[in-house]
């Protein structure tokens, strides 16, 4: 039974037991033998259900977000809104069953009409680094499109999704609707991958991994989402607000320590600026509250496991040109200090790799086009950030840059009722606003002869 350990502590806080190829066929059909009572359901007593768990899920934030705090390392503000997102997203979605719209086209000789019908049994995997709202973004679009869902969540960080479950039950979905299979990758992931009942993939994880599934769900033409890995730009124009720019730039980045899949993890700076910005940058970078989690003056806790630390290590070597650190606390635990890496090639390793940690690169640009090139210098197209007070230029760059969710002046990419997701290897598809639930459905067109 692997252990979960506490990545600000590293002590074992529970043991899990991994599920079976076995129980994960087993889950697996009582998922399938589910689907036709849930897809049953009358839209508003669907809804009903959905809306229920929503508020289960808001009794319950304030635990869910120490179970988070423990398991994950995330500091407590950040957890709560996690585990509030859970109950936003369920809200949101509860408001979908009664408008799965069809559409009613006009034809000759008869009606046509378009049904949106559910995909059958949907397979979730879910990473380490935002374990509930990920899980949620997936499973409240589906259950409300009428799937029924198997989720799987990532082997070091099972416990919130497995009190979802609970939760779930709680507030009356029926049993098989939504179940938990905490495991590995290589046995349940892939199982939903290769199981021909399972009739789409929502993976949302490292792009390696993605690929993979991709080539997999290929000999079944099976539906996939793939939420994969970012390398998101901060480009901070010479007309911006600098000092709002450099002062919020390290929780652009910095946030959940850097293992975040938008995280701005390349600044890139207009060269008139560049030395005025690293100054204001480096006073910013110094105050972020490095420390353990559960105070609610955290800013950043630790990275999630020793292996993980390792690998983010292993991108600042003793040569590094390190341009100024924040602080971290020493002792046990996973941590890792807030890293600027100044300034950097874009050609070097850690302008193009992911590295999921808190590091960042800044390398300067000359102008406009010269920003968007390197914005684009990129396997990947997440998220982004463009500093700047002229609109025009704003909505230029946000046009020129291949990614899928940008912000300008400001470094927030979610919110649940707005689409996301990503460009070129960043994924395929998009989670979250008014048109998710689409996702878990085909178009189904009926022609009716109203000939005599
Ligand atoms: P990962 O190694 O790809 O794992 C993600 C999930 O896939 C885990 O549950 C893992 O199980 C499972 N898995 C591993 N091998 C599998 C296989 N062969 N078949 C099916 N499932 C398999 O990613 P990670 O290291 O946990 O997460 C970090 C990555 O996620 C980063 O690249 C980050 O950018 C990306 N991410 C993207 C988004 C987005 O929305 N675009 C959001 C968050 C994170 P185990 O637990 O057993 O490893
Ligand atoms: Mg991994």
């Amino acid at each position: 039974m692997p252990d979960v350990i506490n990545p600000a502590t590293e002590d074992v806080i529970a043991t899990v037991p991994s599920t079976s190829l076995e129980e994960t066929d087993d889950a697996i059909a009582r998922a399938h033998a589910a689907w036709p009572a849930w897809r049953s359901v009358a839209p508003g007593d669907r809804a009903n259900l959905l809306r229920r768990f929503s508020d289960v899920v808001r009794d319950h934030v304030e635990e869910l977000a120490q179970l988070e705090v423990a398991n994950a390392g995330h500091t407590i503000g950040n957890a709560r809104w996690e585990a509030n997102n859970v109950a936003n997203v369920l809200a949101y979605y509860a408001g979908a069953p009664e408008r799965l719209f069809g559409k009613q086209i006009p034809v000759p000789g008869g009606v046509d009409m378009t049904f949106q019908e559910p995909i059958g049994v949907v397979g979730i995997i879910v990473p380490w680094n935002f374990p509930m709202p990920i899980a949620g973004w997936g499973f409240a679009p589906a259950l409300a499109a009428g799937c029924t869902v198997v989720l799987k969540p990532a082997e070091v960080t099972p416990l919130t999704a497995i009190r979802l479950r609970e939760l779930a039950l709680e507030a009356g979905i029926p049993e098989g609707v939504f179940t938990v299979l905490p495991g590995k990758g290589s046995v349940v992931g892939q199982r939903f991958v290769d199981h021909p009942l399972v009739r789409k993939v929502v993976f949302t994880g490292s792009t390696e991994v993605g690929q993979g599934i991709m080539a997999g769900a290929a000999k079944q033409v099976k539906r996939v989402t793939l939420e994969l890995g970012g390398k998101s730009a901060n480009i901070v124009f010479a007309d911006s607000d600098l000092e709002k720019a450099a002062a919020t730039a390290p929780y652009g980045v910095f946030d959940n320590a850097g293992q975040d899949c938008c995280a701005r993890s390349r600044i890139l700076v207009e060269r008139s600026v560049f030395d005025r910005f690293m100054g204001m940058f480096e006073t910013a970078v110094k105050g972020v509250r490095v420390e353990d989690p559960r105070l609610e003056t955290s800013e950043m806790g630790p990275l999630i496991t020793r292996s993980h630390h390792e690998t983010v290590a292993s991108f600042v070597p003793d040569e590094s040109q390190v341009a100024f650190r924040g602080e971290c606390p020493t002792g046990p635990g996973f941590w890792y200090p807030p890293t600027v890496l100044a300034p950097v090639a874009p050609t070097d390793r850690t302008f193009q790799e992911e590295i999921f940690g808190p590091v960042v690169v800044v390398t300067p640009f000359d102008d406009e086009a010269d920003a968007i090139r390197l914005a684009n210098d990129s396997d990947y197209g997440l998220s982004g950030s463009i500093w700047t007070r002229d609109i025009g230029r704003a909505l230029r760059v946000a046009r020129g840059v291949e990614t899928g969710a940008l912000s300008v002046n400001s470094h927030s990419s979610v919110r649940y009722w707005t689409p996301f997701g990503g460009f070129k290897k960043s994924g395929l598809g998009r989670e979250l606003g008014p048109d998710a639930p689409d996702a878990f459905t085909e178009t189904k067109n009926v022609f009716i002869s109203t000939e005599d």
